[in-house]
């Protein structure tokens, strides 16, 4: 399916291409197949997902041997003014190329979107592992490895969320910068890179960065393991923001190397620790309050999160995945303030593989949904999830309301609801301050009936206050009344809802 959009990039124009693998999302329905409830009544009003197009690139051979010449030229230059490093026999070892920035604390940020493919005919796939996650087009077998961000790809390039870090220590020979960098299609265009030497005389390349993050750093420079290179961007021809990293064993740039070892590539790996084939996971969980909109490449994603809500408020449970497989169950699960269990369900894809997707379901709250830190638990392939919203408390009292005369020995009925995970204690307040605590420890939504002793001191200044028994200050407090006397309140509690 992969292979035929690809041909189609070659057949149509470029206008139709951009429509075709802009990076727009597929989606399904229902979500994540036979989802099951185990609380009944607790049904979503809605629920989504699917995979995302994952993105591609292309270098043409005539671009390929620019680079090459260009850097044989740099390097040429380097050995004369003694800024290359002697040929060490050390094997490189290459640590992840990249790392979460800026704030950035997602569980993942990236996935694979495409391995280098060994099988040098077009239109067969051959990845180190025997499988087909990788591509080629006419004229383009891919070469290097793919690294993309997810989820929100355009969103991370645009607040430097993700950067290109050096995997193996070297020195740069080469930079490319100012170019275009929202590539959204094949055009042959040139990329933002920068080529790293290792000490060992093999070459790496960090393609399609974003214009203008690059290093500061100039040629004949010496980079150390982890140092940041640039941000991920979609320079060049590329349909997305992704990292391309390709790897040569030395100067003549003959000899390719695919960083995987495995069935179909039995050299050895040149990871420090190389990741598994599935490296199947979550990259996030998120409440919002809608589904995430996905745009045409190449705008940010319109991603809909938020963390904070009222009882009624309508609420997404979104999960982001990478090399989600079939058989893999998820469960999620809602837990409320206090503990317990709001809901929870399982679900899985019948698809084979998706190197992104992300499932969704929305949620009406219900408007006495219990205040405080609720959690979104997913557990995925043996790792556990979360993330955590608010619900804003609220204590409404009901009565007294209107006229009411509040006298010694009179009979006041207090009634209220609120949302509180505790107990609520009810006091009367004398200018402010407590004065008598009426009542301790009382249930949630209730109702108490307070006889005004006939010793009450008469006078101005009395309050009646509704608290949370572990906070005070969550709270709701009645207008100022004076007991004995005939003064008469239409509005003696207001309505309150409390953060
Ligand atoms: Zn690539």
């Amino acid at each position: 399916m992969k292979k035929s959009a690809l041909i189609l990039t070659f057949v149509f124009s470029s206008l139709l291409l951009l429509l075709t693998i802009s990076g727009l999302a597929h989606t399904q329905s229902p979500a994540n197949a036979d989802p099951v409830f185990i609380l009944p009544g607790r049904e979503p009003i809605d629920s989504g997902g699917g995979s995302l197009d994952l993105p591609v690139d292309d270098l043409s051979d005539a671009g390929r041997q620019a680079i090459q010449a260009e850097l044989n030229q740099n390097m040429a230059q380097l050995a004369v003014d003694g800024l290359l490093m002697t040929d060490e026999t050390t094997a490189v070892s290459l640590s992840w190329p990249l790392s979460a920035s800026n704030g950035l604390d997602d569980y993942g940020y990236h996935g694979i979107s495409g391995f280098v493919d060994h099988d040098s005919r077009y239109g067969y796939l051959l990845d180190y592992a025997c499988g087909d996650r990788t591509y080629d087009v006419v004229g383009y077998n891919h070469k290097g490895t793919d690294f993309f961000t997810w989820p929100f790809a355009w969103n991370k390039m645009d607040n430097d969320e993700v950067v290109v870090v050096v995997a193996a220590p070297g020195t740069i020979i080469g930079k490319r910068d100012g170019n275009y960098d929202r590539s959204c299609a094949m055009n042959n265009g040139d990329w933002n890179a920068v080529y790293v030497r290792h000490n060992d005389g093999s070459i790496a390349w960090y393609g399609h960065l974003k214009n203008g993050s690059l290093t500061s750093k100039s040629i004949g420079d010496t980079v150390i393991t982890g140092e940041v290179l640039g941000v991920v961007g979609s320079s060049g021809s590329s349909t997305g923001p992704h990292l391309h990293l390709e790897l040569y064993t030395n100067a003549t740039f003959t000899t390719l190397v695919d960083p995987y070892s495995d069935n179909c590539n039995t050299s050895s790996s040149w990871w420090q620790a190389q990741r598994p084939y599935d490296d199947s996971a979550v990259n996030k969980v998120m409440t919002g309050s809608a589904p995430v909109e996905w745009t045409t490449c190449p705008n940010p994603t319109i991603i809909n999160e938020k963390t904070e809500f009222v009882g009624g408020d309508d609420i997404y449970f979104t999960t982001f995945y990478r090399d989600q497989l079939a058989g893999q169950t998820s469960q999620y699960t809602i837990y409320q303030p206090n503990g317990s269990i709001y809901d929870r369900w399982t679900g899985s894809i019948s698809a084979e593989h998706y190197a992104s997707s992300w499932w969704w379901w929305g949620y009406s709250l219900p408007a006495d949904a219990m205040s405080g830190d609720w959690t979104f638990e997913v557990v995925f392939n043996g790792q556990t999830y979360e993330t955590t919203f608010q619900v804003s408390s609220y204590i409404h009292i009901t009565a007294p309301a209107g006229i009411v005369f509040w006298q010694p020995g009179s009979v006041m009925s207090i009634t209220w609801q609120d949302n509180l995970p505790g107990d609520v204690q009810i006091d009367l307040l004398k200018s402010g301050i407590v004065s008598t605590t009426l009542a301790l420890a009382t249930p949630s939504d209730g109702s108490y009936v307070w006889t005004i002793p006939m010793s009450s001191s008469i006078g101005l200044g009395y309050q009646i206050r509704i608290a949370d028994v572990t906070d005070t200050a969550v709270s709701a407090t009645s207008q100022h009344f004076a007991i004995g006397s005939q003064e008469q309140f239409d509005n003696l509690f207001l309505p309150l809802t409390l953060k």
